[in-house]
């Protein structure tokens, strides 16, 4: 039963709410496209915890999309994801249809992401990011939080949001939180595509942590070393391939900054291992970071 949240599906809704119950209070603002799970609840948690206000967007964003099968097979789960939302102390939960957010005269800008639009999950997603930072800007105008909170799941999505922020001048007035992944107790990142594996899939799926969790403990016995990490690559792409991934687009070592590194000695901050693999036609992805020095980003 639905008794705190409230549920905001126009702009006059919002910011009737925003103007008259948060006002100047703190908000902490999560942006999803729903089928919450418990990856989505502790960024919630941290909101709520953090903010006197939080408000959660559920949005199925069209132009963030490059395969249609994916958009249209996208889980819908709305009345359980508000009842989540109730349950997590969420105070709003935003909800607007596709011609709220891009209404007839809404013109896309193009951000000049640079490289960061054209490595790993760019170059597989033509568009992706774009389409991505078109809407997460749009909603930061829409709603003006004071945090806003992001999961490490989806890291270069994290880099992609910093950048565009940096390129509209938002990043001075709206704080970024990055959340550490959950996981399930076998280690899967959780992922509202999870839900479409069948129960093998999932069991096999566990590999695509298993392999991150394998590269970082061989990179942490060699530290000191001049390693070559194309080994480990090329050994850890055949696993998942042996162990039921149909594909496996890349599995890659970049630095804090997002640039590829392919030697442990060109390493001069942590590391993070990226990838992205297909199991029974999902496709999955997944980070770990590497901590070479003491400090963070
Ligand atoms: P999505 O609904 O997939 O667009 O995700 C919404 C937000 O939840 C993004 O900031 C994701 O990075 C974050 N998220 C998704 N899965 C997880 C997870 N397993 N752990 C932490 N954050 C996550």
């Amino acid at each position: 039963m639905i008794l705190q949240l409230k549920i905001l599906a126009t702009i006059e809704d919002l910011s009737n709410a925003l103007s008259t119950e948060v006002g100047s209070r703190s908000l902490g603002f999560v942006p999803t496209m729903g089928a919450l799970h418990e990856g989505h609840l502790r960024l919630i948690s941290n909101s709520v915890s953090d903010n006197t206000f939080t408000i959660c967007s559920i949005f199925i964003n069209p132009i963030q999309f490059n395969n249609q099968d994916d958009f249209s097979n996208y889980p819908k789960t709305l009345k359980s994801d508000l009842e989540k939302l109730e349950i997590s102390k969420c105070d709003y939960a935003f909800v607007p249809g596709v011609e709220t957010i891009y209404p007839e005269n809404f013109k896309p800008k193009h951000y000049e992401l640079g490289s960061l639009e054209n490595i790993l999950e760019g170059a597989y997603r033509p568009n992706h990011f774009q389409g991505v930072c078109t809407v997460v800007h749009r909603f930061l105008d829409l709603i003006n939080p004071t945090v806003m909170y992001l999961g490490r799941k989806d890291y270069q999505q994290c880099k992609v949001i910093q950048k565009m922020m940096q390129l509209v001048n938002l990043d001075s007035k709206i704080q970024l939180c990055l959340v550490e992944t959950v996981r399930s107790n076998d280690g899967l990142a959780l992922s509202s595509r999870n839900m479409r594996l069948g129960p093998l899939g999932k069991k096999k799926a566990v590999f695509l942590s298993q392999c991150l969790q394998t590269a970082k403990e061989t990179i942490s016995k060699n530290l000191g070393s001049n390693m070559d990490f194309s080994a480990i690559q090329t050994a850890l792409i055949s696993t998942l391939k042996n162990n039921g991934f149909d594909s496996v687009d890349y599995f890659e070592f970049v630095n804090e900054n997002f640039v590829p590194i392919k030697t442990l000695s060109c390493a001069k901050s942590n590391l993070i291992v990226l990838t992205a693999a297909t199991i029974e036609s999902i496709r999955l992805i997944d980070n770990i970071e590497i901590k070479l020095y003491e400090h963070t980003n």
